[in-house]
């Protein structure tokens, strides 16, 4: 049995399917001489589509973010027809008789030596760049392998190093039943991800792929954070119980879809959704939600082959508010960087991400990119009942700028006769600690906040939500984070503002009642959540979270919250504390 950070709960019984990260060495795969020139025709059409990639790329690069900017993958598309390198990987396979990406794992090898032996940093840099381009062909050779292997009817597990952003649509086009991480925390990209599937979730196993083999039976339990690798059939037929269990009770809470959240002495709750794409805004609608309380729109870029245009911003961010529960949307800027990269902003290696260059931080240095953003924002808005989210807002300074920034496109919309949004609540996410303490002067200059737990939790704590190492510390039942959101609802309260919580601690059950007692009364979280926090309004009542609220106040350490918080949502809604991950 093998135990890892619980991060998103249910149970799954299959078999293992292993992804390699694309450049983790293996064993060689060696072909027999008939395979060979289909081998090389492989190669070039991998070679052909990351081309095209390329090309698309660099002309959308040029016209949003300008050409000093493409100059990277230019050189990276000057690399992809050099055939020095490209005869080298012929060569290498019709010689040793390899498959194309043992050959070049070859070339990577080779160049590594001569590059160690070279002084000149510069030079010494373009071994990144061909890093870059072996793994963008290793990525089309290996997806297009992937999806026929992955593609059988039957659900697997998927274990893998982490989860990238970009493989989002992978989880979402196959049948899988469960995720083990060896990377990850638990409000991580790829944590949120498989909790807004509903998939059950390991992360932080370190050293699982070189136990498991694709093809191994495995046991996992999302809530528990356990896994059973080849399972006997006694811990076999106990896991498969305890997903019927798991599943039955999922489905029933799910009737509750119509019924408001109203606590048991009537106070009325707004249970909203995060959601990445169109199809969490339906799941968003399946599940009860009232609005979708927070839109990630990144994952429009972390997805799209290049550099989305503002036609296509508008189509997307439509389609989504369209699908959505009452047309009601609130839709955060792009929030890049940290642990979610695109490679068009030519991230410089950062000694700190999460504290670097992102987000706000980002967008705001390239204006006219991010003015294509706002157009395709506010436009959408014209289809719907939209709010504007600017996340990792530090500063009065930053607001005021976002102010002017959105005054000035609306201003050109208008000139050009363009429908839009109109009037548009303008928002901040309260993330970074210099902001929630300084909560009361931003209010002013703001129509509503919205708490982003997850990198308010990690900033308080200094410990990377990304990291497992420190996942003990990342994590939302501590003394700290309960005394900030109180000061914050306080804030809100005295200036009559608007506070919706919409980081991962507003679907988890144990959270709940504090949070209801500190008196805020909107929610947002994965679709998948929503139906046990209903549950739990309705299980609940005002004077009971308000006590809850108050006693945590007096507890000291991380282990009296969590188990006091655990025996009270077990008394008030004994279902919602099964549905939540064990800690
Ligand atoms: C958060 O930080 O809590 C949040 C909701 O934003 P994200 O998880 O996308 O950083
Ligand atoms: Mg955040």
């Amino acid at each position: 049995m093998h135990k890892g950070i619980a991060v998103s709960p249910g149970v799954a019984v299959a078999r293992a399917f292993c992804v390699d990260s694309v450049l983790a060495r293996r064993e060689p795969h060696y072909l027999n001489a008939a395979a060979l020139s289909e081998e090389i025709a492989r190669f070039d059409a991998a070679c052909q589509a990351a081309g095209q990639e390329m090309d698309a790329t660099i002309a959308r690069v040029v016209q949003q973010l300008g050409e000093e900017e493409a100059a990277i993958f230019r050189a990276h598309r000057v690399l992809l027809r050099d055939p020095a390198l490209v005869g080298k990987v012929k060569a290498s396979i019709l010689h040793r008789k390899v498959d194309a990406t043992t050959a070049l794992h070859d070339l990577i090898d080779e160049y590594t030596l001569i590059f160690e032996k070279i002084q000149d940093e510069y030079l010494k840099e373009r071994m990144a760049d061909i890093r870059d381009v072996v793994t963008r062909i290793i990525t089309h050779l290996s997806v297009e392998k992937t999806a026929a292997n992955i593609g059988s009817d039957e659900p697997v597990i998927l274990v893998a190093p982490e989860i990238l952003p970009s493989q989002a649509l992978l989880l979402e086009k196959f049948r899988i039943a469960g995720i083990i991480t060896e990377a990850g925390g638990t409000t991580g990209h790829a944590a949120i991800l498989a909790r807004s599937l509903g998939i059950p979730s390991i992360s932080g196993l370190v050293g699982i792929l070189k136990q498991v083999v694709t093809g191994d039976l495995l046991a996992l339990d999302g809530r528990a954070g356990l896994v059973h690798h080849k399972p006997d059939s006694e811990v076999e037929a106990a896991y498969r119980k305890m997903q019927r269990e798991y599943v039955n009770l999922r489905d029933r809470l799910i009737e509750n879809r119509d019924l408001e959240a109203v606590s048991k002495d009537g106070t009325k709750l707004e249970l909203l959704a995060n959601v990445n794409n169109v199809h969490d805004a339906e799941a968003a609608c399946r599940a009860g939600a009232t609005g979708v309380g927070l839109y990630r729109t990144e994952y429009l870029f972390l997805t799209h082959p290049n550099v989305p245009t503002e036609e296509e911003q508008l189509a997307a961010y439509r389609a989504v508010i369209e699908a959505s529960p009452n047309r009601r949307v609130t839709i955060r800027t792009l929030d890049i960087g940290g642990d979610k990269l695109v490679p068009y902003f030519g991230h410089a290696r950062e000694a700190n991400p999460f504290m670097g260059w992102r987000s706000i931080r980002i967008t705001s240095s390239y204006p006219e990119f991010f003015q294509t953003q706002l157009r395709a924002i506010l436009r959408a808005g014209a289809f719907g009942q939209i709010s504007l989210l600017f996340p990792m807002i530090s500063t009065l300074e930053e607001v005021r700028d976002l102010r002017r920034m959105v005054h000035r496109t609306r201003e050109h919309l208008r000139r050009e006769r363009i429908a839009f949004a109109d009037p548009i609540p303008l928002g901040i996410m309260l993330e970074v600690p210099a902001a929630a303490l300084c909560v009361n002067s931003l209010l002013r200059e703001v129509d509503y906040v919205s708490i982003g737990s997850n990198d308010l939790t990690q900033y308080v704590m200094a410990a990377d939500r990304d990291n497992p190492k420190v996942s003990h510390l990342c994590e939302p039942f501590s003394p700290p984070i309960f005394r900030l959101l109180n000061h914050i609802l306080r804030a809100c309260e005295r200036h009559r503002k608007p506070v919706t919580l919409c980081g991962e601690m507003a679907g988890r059950p144990r959270c709940f009642l504090p949070l209801f007692g500190m008196g805020l009364r909107s929610f947002s979280m994965s679709p998948a959540f929503v139906p046990t926090i209903k549950e739990l309004t309705r299980c609940a009542t005002r004077e009971v979270a308000e006590q809850v609220a108050r006693h945590v106040r007096h507890l000291r350490t991380f282990k009296d919250v969590r188990q006091y918080l655990t025996a009270m949502t077990k008394k008030v809604c004994p279902n919602a504390a099964i549905l939540d991950t064990k800690k």
